[in-house]
């Protein structure tokens, strides 16, 4: 069985709010934002972090971040700027091994994250 949280959102086993979908990919609000809009993208098949999706397939991390764009647009936060985030590996704050780009936008993002 698979355990896995975010393949339970693409399942539709745990609701989220989904504001987005391509074929391969799909959108949904962080339950715990920081930023008015901080939404993650996820490729709707598994792959654990950043560099697994990168090895994963023919164009499967462009089209996350074409979702992470079309996102931004939608979300009205495109022009005024956003920030994609992968947090890799548990030094780097990742808490969930199914890849995602966060996006966030919305305020002024400060440079360099904590
Ligand atoms: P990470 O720390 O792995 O980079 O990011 C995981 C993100 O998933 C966190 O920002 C956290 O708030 C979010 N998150 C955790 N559980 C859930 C959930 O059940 N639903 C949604 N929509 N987001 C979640
Ligand atoms: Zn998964």
């Amino acid at each position: 069985m698979n355990e896995c949280l975010f393949c339970k959102i693409v399942a539709k086993e745990i609701p989220a709010e989904i504001i987005y979908e391509s074929g391969r990919t799909l959108a949904f609000r962080d339950t715990n934002p920081q930023a008015p809009t901080h939404v993650l993208v996820i490729p709707k098949g598994h792959h654990a972090n950043a560099a697994m999706l990168a090895d994963a397939d023919d164009g499967l991390a462009d089209d996350v971040l074409k979702t992470a764009h079309a996102v931004a647009v939608q979300e009205g936060v495109a022009d005024s700027g956003y920030r994609v985030v992968f947090n890799t590996g548990p030094g780097a704050g990742q808490t969930i091994f199914h890849v995602h780009a966060h996006v966030l936008g919305g305020r002024d993002l400060t440079w360099p994250p904590g």
